[in-house]
């Protein structure tokens, strides 16, 4: 039987507790933990069953208890103190991004597939999520006119259980947004705003709902509406669930319904950031807006479009990167090719690496790349590997000149750090800490804090974080049908004294959670030093397709449970953000044992360092730009070879792993001076903080966006569509004058004046004859590409130096010369080569067109 109506019942909430509401409504209590403990100290059982989710609470709470607080005036003073925070910090206006815009309206559209911004928002999985949950916080907190872009999943990502025998199974609790801190978007007359897209088709529709983090909106889009098929309903079901194709029709969803959906708000950002390739539709829809809208051609379309949008990419697995067959393609973007006067085939071109390879398949990092001018990798090392990777996207090109770039991650201070560290920083380092991490002075001060206090500080929270595990051990026992007896070892479990070593991520077989497991005996063994103990704490999800990753945490399980590990070591299922907290706050050591290249950066070690927590990792991502080889801040596993036998490098990087927790991590924790005190561990916990916070947190992050990115991009918008997008067209018709004109270029008799022999410091005068084929010198760069050579007798590295104009020959080539110094000894080598030259083009290697001086 079908209810004929349906409302939604609200609790009569005293008028004095109505800031409940607003702080219940606003994500700014995932990083304002006095508001969480607020409302936990209503009632804590409540509180935890409510999974963080304060609406939930609000509604579940008994009016007795409701009607006893509006009663109780220390809580109403509380309640109102932090109201007026909240006010307050909505209101401030202050911002250190010089953004030419002044509206307050969002000028930046973000789009990602997933966020992780609460534990009660379930919209996200991992890294990639939290990572953007932590740019909108830190948008937000430094005033960056920044909207989000995502998709309302009803059923989240799963939720991890384990069978007895440590087999990982999945579930899907479904959630209702009613009850979430979600509102939904309405028009003015009070009906829903409802977006649609074409999906082979049939029309499908989303809804929208709006989470507001701090002052930034997020936007999810969601299917579950009863306009549409059953089928479409499920399109925002669960977060990377589904074939191949609910991909496909997710990201269309996210991209071509994110940009409508923008419009349906009345908003108009200027520039969007496609936080990984999910999202790059949207490219294609600004550019079918900007030719219907405009009366733009295609090409002049997407100069403006490319030269305004932002891409990150965020991994270099093969499998994290979206691959569609043309035939996936075909029903959902035929008739979109056309309406964008493109052959299909030249449609699909958008997405591969070889335009002209037929049986390519699409690739959506791909088309990102091509739609972006401003595309960066997430670590200074995730750059030169998304460059060597994305080669081919640009084949005539050296891989420095691949134009992408690196800006690497951060954590949102404010919401990893724990309450109690949190509250030495504001003793130490004063408030601002939240506000301006990334400023050094503010961390450097961290020096200061007491030894005695940062470590009795630091080990409540390992005894908080040995308490909460042994409260989940026991609940995940019980689930699983354990006997009385094994619960009594929850009871017992951890040492809350001993030194506690961290492992918590996606079980992704690359980021190889059974290191540790090379040598089982002498794992053991680590753990039992009566006087010395070592104990483990792991927990993570593997991908419920990934049967190696299943297997692994099998493997892990059933040593956890064994009889001679089970109180020392002990997986926590259901990893999230909640566990992430208690874990990264309450450990003493956290692990990290990737491949190299493969971790593009990894987030939870930042979120570790700013507890004060040592990182031990190999040398890949954050890390390998972190690390400091005196050992100062944390240790590293190798470093950073990379091995083709990656058996082999299992196992010589798991004995490395095993020496250093023998020979430097145990002695330096246990090696106690006066007070107890373990002195030089607590220096490095000081000289990490100090050192590390300052960079690795999502301000210093965002702030770099803003410059390199966000700014520039909105600037080239404004000067493209001036005089009715008049420089668009032009750049747009110069770029389709370049192209064909571009492959008739030549170079020829290019002289130098020296001998074979050079000295250091003397300098060499280069001259080049080039035919331009029509186009202008100043069109054109010419430059000489020059450095020292290799044993192979390839450029070792490299300096480019633009040559200038200086006659023309009788048949009408143009002389070029420049002037080029060796600045060490070896072999050195040069060569001579032309790229286009526009005023508008930020990048001159985003074209893709390049010259070589041919032997
Ligand atoms: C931070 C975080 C991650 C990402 O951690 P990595 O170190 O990048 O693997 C994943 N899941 C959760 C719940 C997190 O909090």
């Amino acid at each position: 039987m079908q209810p004929l109506r349906v409302y939604s019942v609200v609790p009569k909430l005293p008028p004095k507790l109505k800031p409940l509401w607003d702080l219940a409504y606003n994500y700014w209590f995932s990083w304002n933990t006095e508001i969480v403990s607020l409302f936990a100290q209503v009632d804590h059982k409540l509180w935890r069953e409510c999974y963080g989710n304060p609406i939930a609470f609000l509604n579940r709470l008994p009016q007795k208890t409701l009607e006893s607080l509006a009663e109780d005036d220390f809580f109403l003073e509380r309640l109102g103190d932090l109201r007026q925070r909240l006010a307050a910090y909505l209101a401030r206006k202050a911002t250190s991004i010089p953004f030419p815009d002044k509206t307050g309206e969002p000028v930046v559209a973000y789009f990602s597939l997933e966020y992780g911004i609460s534990l009660c928002l379930p919209v996200y999985s991992g890294g990639l999520g939290i990572l953007a949950g932590d740019h909108l916080k830190s948008a937000s907190d430094l005033n960056v006119p920044l909207a989000g872009i995502g998709l309302c999943y009803q059923q989240g990502y799963f939720r991890q259980y384990l069978t007895p025998d440590g087999w990982q199974q999945e579930r899907y609790p479904i959630y209702d947004f009613e009850q979430l801190p979600v509102t939904l978007c309405k028009d003015a007359s009070g009906g829903r705003i409802l977006i649609s897209v074409d999906l082979r088709g049939e029309k499908v529709f989303a809804q929208i709902w709006k989470a507001q983090v701090g002052r930034v909106s997020l936007y999810l889009l969601d299917s579950n509406v009863p306009e549409n098929q059953p089928a479409s309903r499920q399109i925002t079901a669960r977060l990377y669930g589904g074939d191949l194709e609910m991909r496909v029709r997710q990201e269309y969803l996210l991209g071509i319904g994110g940009i409508r959906a923008l419009t349906a708000l009345g908003l108009s950002p200027r520039v969007i950031h496609m936080n990984e390739g999910h999202s790059a539709f949207a490219g294609l829809e600004r550019i079918g807006n900007f030719m219907r809208e405009n009366g733009l051609s295609f090409e002049a379309a997407l100069e403006l479009a490319a030269s305004s949008s932002v891409f990150t990419t965020h991994t270099p697995v093969p499998a994290g990167n979206d691959r569609f067959p043309p035939e996936l393609m075909q029903p959902y973007f035929e008739d979109y090719a056309k309406k964008l006067g493109l052959a299909f085939k030249v449609f699909l071109a958008l997405g591969r690496e070889d335009p002209r390879n037929d049986a390519e398949h699409f690739c959506m990092p791909v088309l990102a790349l091509k739609l972006s001018r401003f595309n960066n990798g997430v670590s200074l090392l995730h750059g030169v590997v998304s460059r060597k990777m994305w080669n081919r996207v640009w084949s005539q090109y050296p891989v420095e000149d691949v134009p992408i770039g690196a800006i690497t991650n951060g954590v949102h201070v404010p919401t990893w750090v724990a309450q109690d560290i949190g509250a030495l920083y504001d003793r130490y380092l004063g408030g601002n800490w939240r506000e301006d991490p990334d400023c050094p002075r503010v961390f450097s001060q961290a020096q200061a804090i007491s030894d005695a206090e940062l470590w009795r500080t630091h080990e409540r929270l390992r005894e908080r974080l040995v308490g909460y595990v042994r409260v989940k051990l026991r609940e995940q026992l019980l689930a699983r049908g354990a006997k009385r007896k094994e619960l009594l070892i929850s009871e017992e479990v951890l040492d809350p004294q001993a030194l506690t070593i961290g492992f918590a991520r996606r079980f992704a077989t690359y980021k190889r959670a059974n290191m540790l497991l090379q040598d089982k005996e002498r794992l053991i063994k680590i753990i039992s030093d009566s006087p010395r103990p070592v104990q483990f704490v792991f927990a993570g999800k593997a991908h419920p397709h990934d049967n190696e990753g299943k297997k692994i945490i099998q493997e892990l399980v059933q040593l956890c449970t064994s009889s001679e590990c089970r109180y020392s070591m002990v997986f926590l299922e259901d990893y999230d953000m909640e566990v992430a907290s208690y874990l990264v706050q309450g450990c003493d050591v956290w692990l990290n044992t990737p491949r190299r290249p493969l971790e593009a950066c990894g987030t939870s070690g930042m979120k570790a360092m700013c507890n004060g927590v040592l990182n031990l990792s190999t040398l890949d991502g954050w890390w390998a730009e972190a690390w400091r080889p005196d050992n100062s801040v944390g240790w590293a596993i190798g470093q950073g070879e990379e091995y083709e036998d990656a058996a082999y490098q299992d196992f010589v990087e798991s004995q490395t792993t095993y020496n250093i927790i023998e020979n430097e991590v145990i002695p330096t924790f246990y090696e106690r001076g006066h007070g107890n005190l373990p002195r030089n561990w607590i220096r490095k916990m000081k000289e990490s903080i100090s050192s590390l916070a300052p960079v690795y947190n999502s301000h210093r992050m965002v702030e770099d966006y803003a410059r390199i990115a966000y700014v520039p991009a909105l600037d080239n918008y404004n000067r493209l569509v001036k005089n009715d997008f008049a420089a668009a067209k032009d750049l747009a018709s110069w770029r389709m004058d370049m192209m064909t004109k571009w492959s008739n270029l030549d170079i020829r008799n290019i002289k130098t004046g020296e001998p074979e022999q050079l000295h250091v410091g003397d300098p060499v005068t280069v001259t080049a004859e080039v035919h331009l084929n029509g186009i202008r010198p100043q069109d054109v760069e010419v430059q000489i590409y020059s450095g020292r050579l290799n044993y192979e007798g390839k450029f070792a590295q490299r300096e480019t130096t633009v040559m200038k104009p200086t006659s023309t020959t009788g048949d009408g080539w143009h002389v070029f010369s420049g002037e080029i110094t060796p600045g060490e000894a070896g072999r050195f080598g040069f060569t001579v080569r032309i790229l286009p030259h526009h005023p508008l083009l930020l990048d001159s290697h985003s074209l893709g067109l390049i010259r070589w001086a041919q032997n």
